[in-house]
């Protein structure tokens, strides 16, 4: 049998830069003192299916998406092209989210890294009550993995939550009967030291851990920041660039 890893200068390419990314992790890691693993999330928004195919079988097995029709047509596909291979991804919801639109990103998302209101919370209860319907006669779904996006400036218009609003919204999170409250997401603003504003979020997600044992992740870190982010505790790194090269530009 041929090695699909040394046919295809694509799928080259990817498994260099996905080892390379790891390697970094794992030096951060070794760098702040940390043993547990942390979770890679690849960044596939804007790059077609087929790059998501050949991470899948690379052995990724989470993906991020910040689009909704992008994501939804990208699942489906996937799924109808090899249902099996399908079945080892979760597809990571990461970018802002808009209320009338939540319930269908709970139809092709396996977490969600960006709840920022009590309307979207709701909109992918809904939503994922719906799907756990779909699915009964197959299969119980369980509660869809939820964190909540952090506005660390306070300037909302980047998305997450404002920190005075996010025990309540983690509260009524936590009463909804189809979502689990997994953690807490950042993205650092754009002023200021990112190991500052990443240590900055980590004593909020601790304060939100303290009140909801059940939300231990800290999703945290990009292509430029990985290092800052694992130094602060992240448990969950969001990587596009570094591994799938420049976005195209649509
Ligand atoms: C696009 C995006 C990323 C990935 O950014 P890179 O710099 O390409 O690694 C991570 N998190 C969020 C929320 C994003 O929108």
């Amino acid at each position: 049998m041929t090695d699909p890893r040394t046919t295809d200068p694509r799928t080259e390419e990817l498994a260099e830069r996905l080892h390379a990314t790891r390697e970094r992790l794992d030096a951060a890691r070794a760098a702040a003192g940390r043993t547990e693993e942390v979770d890679l999330v690849v960044v596939t928004k804007f790059h077609p299916l087929d790059d998501v195919i050949r991470l899948a079988r690379l052995g990724v097995r989470d993906v991020g998406e910040n689009r909704v029709q992008e994501a939804a047509a990208k699942a489906a596909e996937f799924e109808t092209t090899d249902a099996g291979l399908a079945a080892t991804l979760r597809w990571n919801m990461i970018g802002t989210i808009q209320s009338n639109k939540a319930a269908s990103i709970a139809r092709w998302a396996d977490r969600v890294h960006s709840v920022h209101s009590v309307k979207v919370a709701n909109g992918l209860d809904r939503g994922r009550a719906r799907r756990a319907e779909e699915t009964a006669s197959t299969r119980e779904l369980a509660p869809l993995p939820v964190l909540l996006q952090l506005s660390l400036d306070g300037d909302t218009s980047r998305g997450g939550v404002a920190r005075e609003n996010l025990h309540a919204l983690a509260d009524h999170v936590a009463e909804l009967e189809h979502l689990t409250l997994a953690g807490l997401m950042v993205v650092p603003p754009l002023e200021g030291d990112p190991a500052v504003h990443f240590a900055d979020a980590a004593e909020v997600a601790a304060g939100l851990r303290a009140a909801h044992p059940g939300a231990t992740e800290f999703s945290a870190g990009m292509s430029g920041d990985i290092e800052d982010a694992i130094a602060a505790g992240s448990t969950c790194v969001r990587v596009g660039t570094a591994i799938l090269g420049p976005r195209p530009v649509i």
